[in-house]
C-alpha cells in the first residue's frame, strides 16, 4: 500500500462516477476518472500539487496556450496486476522526455516529486479505475500549458501541470493502411518534431483528414527536403523487417520523437538476439525490398497503441502488400511480450514496471 505524499493535498470526491461506465466496452479517450491532479508555477517555482475531484478548469480567454500553443503533453499508461496491483509501464523516460520537450517550449522542468509521486498517488486513488482484460488499461494523461493572462507574445511565467486519467480499450482494433505523404511535412531539422507539443499534433490533423477522405489510416511522413526519408506513422514510431533485420529511423535528429515504446522494442529484440538497425530508411529502399518479397512486417509502436500492425503501404501508384500478418514473427511475439510484462505475467528484468 502505498504512503500519500505529504506534499500532495488530497480532496477526495464524495460519490465515484465509476458506475456510469461500462468498463466491458470501453472506448479510447472518452471516460475520465474521478480524480486529476493540478500543480501551479508561479514566481518560478512550483507550488504545492493538489489532487481533486476530475473538473472544468476556468481560465480567462487571454490565456497564453490558447493563442500561442505552448503546450506539451505526455502518454502513459497503467495495468492491472493479476492479483490487483496497480503497475506503471516506464512513467520516468516520460517525465524525462515531458523536461525535453519543456525545454524547447520555454516551459520549466517539472519535478520528479510532482510528476512521478503524483501520478502514483493519482492511480493508487483510482485504481477501480484501471480495466483488467486483455488489451485494456488506464491511460495516463499529463499535460502542462502556460497559462499568463496576456496575449502579447513572449513565453509565459505561470504554468499549470495536470495528470488526468482514463480508462481505455485497444487504440486501434485491425490493422492499418498507410499513406506515405510527400506532400505534407510533420517535422524537420531545427523544429519540434522530438517533442510532445500539441501544434504537432494540430498541423496534423488536415493532412490526416485528406488521407482519410482517400479510404488510408494513416501517414507515413517523410523528411522535409527530399521528402523520401521516411520518419513516423502518424503519431507512432515506425518499424519494418528486411530480411532477417529489424530497421527503424534513427532518434539522432530532432525530427523524430523518442518514444518509450520505440526504446521497448528495441531492447527486446536486440535480447533476442534480433538485429536491428537505427538508420535512415528511404521509401526506395522499402519498394525494392517489398518487390524482391523481403519486406516482411512493418508496424508503428506507442503507448495508445502499443504494437500497430501495417497490411499496406501506399506511395503514389504503388501499393506494397505486407505478407499475411499472422505468418509475422516478430510484431506477433514483441506484442504478447510486452503485454506480459505489462500486466506481471512476466518477471520485469528491466525494471520498466512502477508500483504504486
Ligand atoms: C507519443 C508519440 C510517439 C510514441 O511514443 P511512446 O512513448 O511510445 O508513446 C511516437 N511519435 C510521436 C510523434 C508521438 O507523439
Amino acid at each position: 500500500m502505498s504512503v500519500v505524499s505529504k506534499d500532495i493535498k488530497v480532496n477526495k470526491i464524495s460519490e465515484s462516477r465509476i458506475d456510469e461506465v461500462d468498463m466491458a466496452n470501453i472506448q479510447f479517450g472518452k471516460n475520465y476518472s474521478d480524480h486529476m491532479l493540478v500543480a501551479y508555477y508561479e514566481n518560478g517555482a512550483w507550488q504545492q500539487p493538489q489532487i481533486m475531484p476530475y473538473n472544468n478548469l476556468s481560465l480567462s480567454p487571454a490565456t497564453t496556450f490558447m493563442h500561442y500553443g505552448q503546450a506539451i503533453f505526455e502518454g502513459i499508461k497503467a495495468y492491472k496486476t493479476a492479483d490487483g496491483e496497480p503497475i506503471i509501464f516506464r512513467p520516468r523516460d516520460n517525465w524525462k522526455r515531458m523536461n525535453r520537450s519543456a525545454e524547447r517550449m520555454a516551459m520549466p522542468h517539472i519535478t520528479e516529486e510532482i510528476f512521478i509521486d503524483g501520478l502514483r498517488e493519482l492511480v493508487n486513488l483510482d485504481r477501480n479505475w484501471i480495466p483488467t482484460s486483455e488489451d485494456t488499461s488506464l491511460y495516463i494523461r499529463p499535460f502542462m500549458l502556460a497559462i499568463d493572462e496576456f496575449i502579447g507574445v513572449r513565453p509565459a511565467e505561470k504554468f499549470m501541470f495536470i495528470i488526468i486519467t482514463s480508462p481505455a480499450g485497444p487504440y486501434y482494433n485491425k490493422p492499418v493502411s498507410i499513406y506515405v505523404q510527400d506532400q505534407y511535412v510533420r517535422a524537420f531539422p531545427g523544429g519540434i518534431g522530438f517533442t510532445k507539443a500539441a501544434g504537432n499534433y494540430g498541423m496534423s490533423m488536415y493532412p490526416t483528414m485528406k488521407i482519410k477522405e482517400m479510404g488510408y489510416d494513416q501517414i507515413l511522413w517523410t523528411d522535409g527536403f527530399e521528402h523520401k526519408y521516411v520518419q513516423e506513422i502518424g503519431t507512432m514510431n515506425v518499424f519494418f523487417v528486411i530480411g532477417d533485420t529489424v530497421v527503424t529511423p534513427p532518434i539522432t535528429e530532432d525530427t523524430i520523437l523518442a518514444g518509450v515504446t520505440r526504446d521497448s522494442v528495441i531492447t527486446l529484440l536486440k535480447e533476442k538476439g534480433i538485429t536491428v538497425e537505427e538508420r535512415p530508411i528511404t521509401i526506395g529502399e522499402l519498394q525494392t525490398a517489398s518487390h524482391e518479397g523481403r519486406l516482411k512486417e512493418a508496424f508503428g509502436t506507442g503507448t495508445a497503441a502499443s504494437i500497430a500492425p501495417i497490411y499496406a503501404l501506399t506511395y503514389h501508384d504503388d501499393k506494397m502488400l505486407l505478407p499475411p500478418i499472422e505468418t509475422w514473427d516478430v510484431a506477433n511475439w514483441l506484442k504478447q511480450e510486452l503485454a506480459d510484462i505489462r500486466y506481471g505475467r512476466k518477471a520485469d528484468t528491466h525494471n520498466w514496471m512502477v508500483t504504486v
